[in-house]
C-alpha cells in the first residue's frame, strides 16, 4: 500500500485565496484593511526566513504588513513598549512576536503583554485558557493547520484514536486540545513516554511534533493510519547539501499509512495560511463584523 499524499501546499493556497477574497470584501464594503505586525528580535536565520515569507504572503493577500526588526540586544523594556504601541494602534489587527526570543528576554512576559484579541499566534495565556475550555479563542496556527487537513480528509474525527508526539505549548498541547475538541480520543506522548512505538501503533491519527529527524519509522504506524508530520529538521542529504526532513521516516511510513503529509509541502504552508486567516478573524472581531468560516 502507498499512502495518499496530503497536499498541504495546495490546501494552503486555497485558504489564502479565501482570505484574499474576504480582505477584498472588507476593503470594498467597509473601507477596512486588516493589518498584521510581525516583530523579529535578532537575526536567527530560520526566523528571518519565516518573517520574510509571512510579510510577503500578508501583502499578497491584500493586507497591510508591518515588520519590526529589532537588534538582538534590544531590552525587554523597549520590546514591551513596542508591543504596547501595536496594541494601541487601530490599524494593527494581529501581532506576532517571532519566537524564539534572545535568552535575556522573558518570552512569557512578552507574549502575555500582547492584547489577546490581537494575539494571532494564540500563545497568550487567555487564548490558551479559552481554547482549553472550548471557548472562542485565537488558535495557534500550526495545530490549526493540522486540524484543517485532518477535517478535510476525514470529515468527523469523533472517536478516532489520536496520538500527538510532543507536548510543547506551541504545537503539541494545543494540537491535543483541538483533537479533543473534535471528539478524538487523545494521547499526548513525550520524551518520558514508555514504549512509544506501542503507543503510536494504536493510533488512527499520528501527529509528530518532536524536532528529531525521521524519528518515527514505518513499523510504528498502524496500517491505514493518517500521519501528520509537523517536524522541520535540516539534515545532510545524499549530495552533501542540506535537506529538510520531518520527524517521520517518510519512505517507510508512506508504505504503511493511509495518508501522510510530506516535508516540505505538508504542514509548513498551512501555518502561514492560518496566520493570515487568524488576522482576518481578529480584524472582523475588532470591527464587530461577521467572521470568515
Ligand atoms: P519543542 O522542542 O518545543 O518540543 C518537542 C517535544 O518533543 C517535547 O515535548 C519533547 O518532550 C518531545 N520529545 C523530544 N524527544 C522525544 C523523544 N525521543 N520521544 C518522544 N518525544 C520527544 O518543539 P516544537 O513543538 O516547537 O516543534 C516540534 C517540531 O515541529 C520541530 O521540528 C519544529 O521545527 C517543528 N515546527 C514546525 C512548524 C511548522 O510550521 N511546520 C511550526 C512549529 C514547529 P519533553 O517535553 O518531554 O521534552
Amino acid at each position: 500500500m502507498t499512502a495518499q499524499v496530503i497536499d498541504g501546499k495546495a490546501f494552503a493556497a486555497k485558504i489564502r485565496g479565501r482570505v484574499a477574497e474576504h480582505v477584498a470584501r472588507l476593503k470594498a464594503d467597509h473601507g477596512i484593511t486588516p493589518g498584521l505586525a510581525v516583530v523579529l528580535v535578532g537575526e536567527d536565520p530560520a526566523s528571518s526566513v519565516y518573517v520574510r515569507s509571512k510579510g510577503k504572503q500578508t501583502l499578497e493577500a491584500g493586507m497591510n504588513s508591518y515588520e519590526h526588526k529589532l537588534p538582538a540586544e534590544t531590552s525587554e523594556e523597549s520590546l514591551l513598549a513596542l508591543v504596547k504601541r501595536l496594541n494601541d494602534d487601530p490599524a494593527v489587527h494581529g501581532i506576532l512576536v517571532q519566537l524564539p526570543l534572545p535568552k535575556h528576554l522573558n518570552s512569557d512576559l512578552v507574549i502575555n503583554s500582547i492584547d489577546p484579541a490581537k494575539d494571532v499566534d494564540g500563545f497568550h495565556v487567555s487564548n490558551v485558557g479559552l481554547l482549553g475550555t472550548g471557548q472562542k479563542a485565537m488558535v495557534p496556527c500550526t495545530p490549526l493547520g493540522c486540524l484543517l487537513l485532518l477535517r478535510d480528509l476525514h470529515g468527523s474525527l469523533a472517536g478516532m484514536d489520536a496520538v500527538v508526539i510532543g507536548r510543547s505549548n506551541i504545537v503539541g498541547k494545543p494540537m491535543a486540545q483541538l483533537l479533543l475538541g473534535d471528539s478524538a480520543t487523545v494521547t499526548i506522548a513525550h520524551s518520558k513516554t514508555k514504549d512509544l512505538p506501542e503507543v503510536v501503533r494504536r493510533a488512527d491519527i499520528v501527529v509528530a511534533a518532536v524536532g528529531r529527524a525521521r524519528m518515527v519509522p514505518g513499523d510504528w504506524i498502524k496500517p491505514g493510519a493518517t500521519v501528520i508530520d509537523v517536524g522541520i529538521n535540516r539534515t545532510a542529504g545524499e549530495n552533501g547539501k542540506d535537506v529538510l526532513v520531518g520527524d517521520v521516516d517518510y519512505a517507510s511510513a508512506a508504505q504503511v499509512a493511509g495518508a501522510i503529509t510530506p516535508v516540505p509541502g505538508g504542514v509548513g504552508p498551512m501555518t502561514i495560511a492560518c496566520l493570515l486567516a487568524n488576522t482576518v478573524t481578529a480584524c472582523c472581531r475588532a470591527n464587530g463584523l461577521p467572521e470568515p468560516e
